[in-house]
């Protein structure tokens, strides 16, 4: 079996062309307000490859880069002020934050209306609910993705290993939303390679590296590889051992440049959806 590899740099080229046709076309550039507290390298990795893209697709970037040792009084009050700025639409805070700060409680400080990663409460349960908003971007990235090796999702046996909130149980909802019969995996599973097994669409969203091998693919099963783990040697991998599913899976994403990619295309698709609700509401 010749195994596809899910190509996201070509989808995300895709959307990323889209996406500068409607910034041109609107009457105001969107911004993204992209708050960093520390200076962890990783995030400040993701938060530049965020503003370059964002450069690319034409939305404004406003990067904040605030002290480690600062507050979680004085981070919810910095959101709040973003909140009440009229000039930024999205808001996005990268994670991990520091372990003296509740990153739900920060979350929650977000305006729904501006929540470009689609992680408030409010949001998810308006996904929850059926009334998606602003949906998660990395969920959202995922479903994409799937989509373009398996257009018809209706009664797919998918399985999810993770039940995270910004990947895993959002993810399930998409998936309950079309059709699929949705098993969720986590660390309290019994026998995972066994329900792994089972799946038509295996998604695995953990962080440990080479947690899935071939003995847990059903043949010709499709694979969503949603973990980065940096190896000792720096080298990026994900979840699944990727080449062992080489002539196995009927296809799979690669790391890097796979669901990653994707999910920051997401996030500029977010803050667009929230520039053109606003301008519409001004
Ligand atoms: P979390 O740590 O929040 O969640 C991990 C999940 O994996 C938990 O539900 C946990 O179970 C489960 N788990 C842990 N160990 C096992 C195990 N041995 N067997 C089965 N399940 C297990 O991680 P995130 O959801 O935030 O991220 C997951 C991975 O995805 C990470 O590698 C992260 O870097 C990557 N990621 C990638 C993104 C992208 O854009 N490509 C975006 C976001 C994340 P339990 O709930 O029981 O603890």
């Amino acid at each position: 079996m010749e195994t596809q590899i899910i190509d996201g740099k070509s989808l995300v080229a895709e959307y990323q062309e889209k996406m500068k046709t409607q910034v041109e076309r609107m009457s105001r550039i969107p911004t993204l307000a992209v708050i960093l507290v520390g200076n962890d390298p990783a995030s400040e990795i993701y938060v530049r490859h965020k503003r370059q893209v964002a450069e690319r697709v034409g939305i404004v970037s406003e990067l904040f880069q605030l002290s480690p040792v600062m507050t979680q009084e004085a981070l919810i009050a910095f959101i709040q002020e973003l909140n009440a700025n009229d000039k930024v639409d999205g808001i996005l805070v990268q994670l991990p934050l520091p372990k003296h700060i509740d990153a739900d409680a920060v979350i929650e400080a977000i305006d729904p209306n501006k929540d470009a990663d689609g992680l408030t409460s409010a949001n998810l349960g308006h996904l929850f609910v059926g009334k998606p908003n602003l949906v998660p971007c990395t969920p959202m990235a995922c479903l994409d993705l799937l989509k373009t090796v398996c257009p018809v999702l209706q009664g797919k046996n998918v399985v999810i290993v993770g039940r995270s909130k910004l990947v895993g149980k959002p993810l399930s909802q998409l998936l309950l939303d079309e059709n699929c019969t949705v098993t969720q995996a986590h660390s309290k599973t019994v026998n995972l390679k066994k329900v792994c097994h089972e799946a038509d669409i295996l998604i695995v969203a953990v962080g440990k590296p080479n947690l899935i091998t071939k003995s847990f693919v059903k043949k010709g099963a499709i694979i969503i590889d949603v973990g980065i783990n940096r190896l000792k040697n720096k080298k990026i991998v994900g979840d699944v051992d990727f080449k062992k599913m080489l002539g196995h899976a009927a296809a799979i994403t690669p790391v890097p440049g796979g669901v990653g990619p994707m999910t920051v295309t997401m996030l500029l698709h977010n803050t667009i959806q929230i520039s053109k609700k606003r301008q519409k509401n001004n």
